[in-house]
């Protein structure tokens, strides 16, 4: 069971559930990033762009991960149809940060939604 269309989401190295934040070893909280576009290309601090872009069809923002190989943009959480936001999205450098080399260590309370 494979689905190539659904990123799979990763916090220092932990397959996570995205939309959530994840504590790490530092204290801070940090947002699940895809590990890789959906041509495969891999994503991370540097071999991509991250942005947020707002979006009034799901009453908030859709976290962006732009893939600098081929321009695939993730959203997060993913687009609905309703979705009409530009396609050109705001990014700024990916920064490497504590998700990168983070330990989880705990796991937020789940959603009740
Ligand atoms: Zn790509
Ligand atoms: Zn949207």
């Amino acid at each position: 069971m494979c689905d190539p269309g659904v990123p799979e989401y990763f916090v220092g190295g932990r397959r996570v559930e995205p939309g959530r934040l994840y504590r790490v070893r530092d204290g801070g909280w940090v947002e699940p990033s895809p590990r890789s576009c959906p041509n495969g290309h891999r994503l991370g601090p540097g071999r991509g762009l991250a942005g947020t872009v707002a979006c009034p069809k799901i009453g908030g923002f859709h976290r962006t991960h732009i893939c600098r190989t081929c321009e695939a943009i993730i959203y997060t959480p993913p687009e609905v149809p309703e979705c009409a936001h530009d396609r050109m999205v705001p990014a700024e450098v990916w920064e490497a940060n504590s998700a990168a080399a983070g330990e989880v260590l705990e796991d937020p309370p789940p959603a009740s939604t």
